[in-house]
């Protein structure tokens, strides 16, 4: 199922007729406490899933074009990232960085609110002479409270999977500054369950700058793996349902500037619009 959040944070499922609104069949839809029912919803999925497709059934899904697709996360507890995690992007970052640490894997927090949706745009700090770079991902949400997993036990947790631009200001300071200016978490455009994924080491993550393709990579070349992943940051903090945690980047990271638009796609997921002022 492809969930999306909508207009005044309704809930869609996304098909190829466009969005069929099943807000209706939510316990407890409050658009200006929006965050507890979506926490609610990744919660107890497993239960609502036919109450949902019952709500769309007989129903006539909505263009996209005539939506306003929002994230389709809502304040999560914590924006949980990968860093270092694919070996070509690990050779690509070797020269520029003078702190051999940072090469290798870890996991860092980016602030929740700088999060934006489809269609949205990033407004261009200005960073001096430093590079802003973009960073093509898998995201996925979290499904239900998660501390001290196993890896055998962590893809249970998954409630399912998204596309996140990890947009970075290069240099010296901690990355959860250098990653959480306003607008520096495109996500988007669906969450597909994972059910529909199927594996997800094995899908293609591209990403373009205007007609230019500069991130070509696949899931499959990631270093340390998802249930590896979840069981690391559930040692140290438990995650909650809704949180939104990234896998890392493939290689070809660059520049943008303002004026740019930037187009993320996830094999499996779909393909999100960002533009740059
Ligand atoms: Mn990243």
């Amino acid at each position: 199922m492809k969930l999306v959040l909508f207009d005044e944070y309704r809930l869609g499922i996304l098909s190829d007729a466009g969005v069929t609104d099943v807000t209706n069949a939510l316990p407890n839809h409050q658009p200006h406490s929006a965050a507890s029912f979506w926490v609610e919803l990744c919660r107890d999925f497993a239960q609502m899933r036919p109450k949902l497709e019952r709500e769309a059934t007989g129903k006539t899904a909505v263009p996209l074009e005539q939506v306003k697709l929002r994230p389709p996360v809502l304040n999560p507890s914590k924006v949980l990232a990968a860093a270092s995690n694919y070996g070509e992007h690990v050779q690509e970052m070797r020269p520029r960085l003078s702190q051999d640490w940072l090469l290798d894997f870890g996991v860092f927090l980016k602030a929740p609110s700088a999060i934006i949706g489809p269609g949205q745009s990033i407004s261009f700090p200005s960073v001096g002479d430093r590079e802003v770079h973009h960073e093509a991902e898998l995201a996925f949400v979290i499904g239900d409270v998660c501390n001290n997993v196993s890896e055998a036990d962590a893809m249970r947790y998954v409630l399912g999977y998204t596309c996140l631009i990890d947009v970075t200001i290069r240099g010296d300071g901690d990355r959860s500054f250098r990653k959480s200016f306003d607008g520096f978490c495109p996500v988007g455009p669906c969450l597909v369950t994972a059910d529909e994924i199927g594996d997800p080491h094995n899908l293609g993550i591209k990403l373009w700058v205007n007609e230019d393709l500069r991130q070509d990579g696949n899931s499959r070349d990631m270093l340390v793996n998802i249930p590896q992943m979840i069981a690391y940051a559930s040692r140290a903090m438990t995650l909650y349902p809704g949180d939104l945690f990234t896998t890392g980047t493939p290689d070809g990271v660059g520049t943008f500037a303002a004026g740019d638009t930037i187009t993320i796609e996830v094999e499996k997921i779909g393909r999100m619009q960002i533009s740059v002022v």
